[in-house]
């Protein structure tokens, strides 16, 4: 272990759903605002090796780290409540520990010995949990484990966690999130559940230190004592966190209720209080909560996508990297985004027409992938461009600009993506070789360009002036690219690709100039990904400003 090092083990009591993760982050948050160094852990027990091969209506959409391994969700907010950027080493899954324990005894690397789940797969887990606190000089690792406690599939990792204690007592810290239902024909919250679940961890030799109670109403002095007395835990370790309205109160929450002072003795550790971290505190976080929650002048942006129908649970899920981002910069520059979610299929369809876009002050089309609603979103595409509202396309959003832009602007009227149409007469968006031969053999798992590379920004363009840097890296998470054989003849149409890789072979970023259009821009990349509160990002701040002009021409009648 680690020399020092801390873990906080995160398991959840009673039943899924209650905000795990951002306790989690937000766990992290207030410890990193006394001047440590955080690392923060998912631990998902599915078997799937990482999170890419899965469904976004069911699973929400696949977080990409830096380094292209495809995530859940949660380490997208732990980045954002952090804000930095997180290894790959603090993401795991069963598959990924199963995967690689029988990689090792196919190796010959157990020495003839019968490969068991205790102790090989636990100690995989160990080995792995402390490996990652090993990156980046962290000192105490927030580890959250997937599922709830009774769980058939987590019980390892809460076996690996209880290991650890029990080899290192004053190292390890358990924290059980856990809901405490209030029945609206008794009208009064109920602890047994809690109680229930804290048994069910007790049986396999894990004692909570800390409760964290997630309830509909905050709990109160009886609760937290019947709590503590029932389940052997201090009256004040138990935490009321009830429901609110934004997530980036909870770490605002949990620092009134002294979270840090709980912790932080248990391990022998003080407020470093002349460290940057620690003098900055919550400040700025602060400030960016209030923000979220006062600001009042709305913008209405349009996000013409796929995945809807499904309740509006899986939708938000679905989408929740750019719904943050456009609020990180919508804040920034004071407004409140109203977000109108648009099903691309409506203006296939004739259910809507595409001058019912003129309502908003601004477009976007995320990322997505396959057939449904292509021409739709098209046409949406094609109207944001000739009435020159400001329309932002992320990946299959810039894919689908540059189609538009080939068919009607380009005089290439065949132009398709291969996605969708593969004997398409012009391909202007096609798969890269490599990736061919993969697909080939129905190899899907890592066919697609993945994780983080580099763009050059040419000069006199919108990217680069919000960026105000000559080279970036963004994130990448798509099989097709803009086809090098038709990238001049799009440019001489009047596009222009304003970013793109160091070898000048992929296009990242496709605009159109400024006397032509306020904001028509598109990046093959997921800006998203890489919004944090804090550290809004660029073309997301540069969308919104173009938006707020809009709106304020559209209001003068200009
Ligand atoms: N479907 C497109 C591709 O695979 C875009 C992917 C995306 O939007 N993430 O290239």
């Amino acid at each position: 272990m680690k020399k020092n090092h801390k873990y906080i083990f995160v398991i959840g009591g009673v039943m899924s759903g209650v905000g795990k993760g951002i306790a989690a982050a937000s766990i992290g948050k207030v410890l990193q605002s006394r001047g440590y160094k955080i690392n923060l852990v998912k631990v998902d027990p599915y078997l799937n090796v990482d999170a890419g091969t899965m469904n976004p209506t069911e699973h929400g959409e696949a977080f990409v780290l830096s380094s292209g391994l495809e995530t859940d969700q949660d380490m997208g907010n732990y980045e954002r409540f952090l804000g930095r950027d997180l290894p790959e080493e603090n993401y795991l899954t069963s598959g990924m520990i199963y995967q690689s324990v029988i990689q090792k005894e196919r190796n010959l690397e157990y020495g003839g010995k019968c490969v068991e789940a205790i102790p090989h797969i636990r100690e995989e887990i160990v080995e792995r949990i402390e490996a990652a606190a090993d990156i980046n000089g962290s000192e105490i690792s927030v580890i959250e484990i997937g599922g709830t406690v009774g769980d058939y599939q987590n019980i390892m990792f809460i076996e690996a966690a209880r290991v650890m204690q029990a080899r290192n007592p004053d190292s390890v810290f358990f924290i059980m999130v856990s809901y405490l239902p209030i029945p609206s024909k008794v009208g009064e919250m109920k602890t047994k559940p809690t109680q229930n679940a804290i048994r069910q961890l007790n049986s396999y030799g894990v004692q909570p230190h800390m409760v964290i109670g997630r309830s509909s109403e905050p709990l109160d002095d009886r609760r937290k004592s019947k709590i503590a007395m029932q389940c052997n835990i201090r009256p004040e370790h138990v935490i009321s966190a009830p429901d609110i309205d934004s997530i980036y109160d909870v770490p605002l929450n949990f620092d009134k209720d002294n979270l840090a002072d709980i912790i932080l003795p248990h391990f022998k550790l003080k407020t470093k209080r002349t460290n940057k971290l620690a003098k900055e505190g919550m400040r700025s976080w602060r400030k960016f909560a209030n923000s979220a929650k006062n600001t009042k002048k709305e913008l209405d942006i349009a996000v013409v996508g796929k995945y809807f129908g499904t309740g509006d649970f899986v939708l938000s899920d679905a989408y929740i990297s750019v719904i943050e981002a456009i609020k990180f910069s919508s804040y920034a520059k004071g407004v409140k985004p109203k977000l109108h979610w648009i099903s691309s299929q409506d203006f296939e369809s004739g259910k809507l027409s595409t001058r019912s876009l003129s309502k908003y002050d601004g477009i976007i089309v995320p990322g997505g992938f396959g057939q449904t609603g292509i021409e739709g979103k098209l046409k949406v595409i094609k109207y944001a461009r000739e009435n020159k509202i400001p329309y932002f396309g992320l990946c299959y959003g810039m894919q689908l600009m540059v189609v538009e832009y080939a068919r009607h602007k380009a005089g290439l009227s065949g132009a398709n993506t291969r996605e969708i149409d593969n004997k398409a007469e012009h391909l202007v968006i096609d798969i890269m070789p490599e990736q061919k031969k993969k697909l080939q053999n129905k190899d899907y798992g890592g066919t697609m360009r993945l994780g983080q590379y580099p763009a050059y920004l040419k000069k006199g363009t919108i990217a680069r002036k919000a960026y105000n840097a000559e080279l970036v890296n963004e994130r990448h998470r798509h099989r097709y690219e803009v086809s090098p054989e038709f990238v001049d003849i799009i440019e001489d149409a009047g596009l222009v690709f304003s970013g793109v890789s160091p070898d000048n072979k992929l296009m990242e970023i496709a605009e159109l100039p400024l006397n032509e259009h306020p904001f028509m821009l598109g990046t093959q990349f997921h800006p998203e990904l890489q919004a944090r509160p804090l550290t809004p990002h660029p073309l997301f701040t540069a969308f919104v400003k173009a938006a707020l002009t809009y709106k304020k021409g559209k209001s003068t009648g200009r």
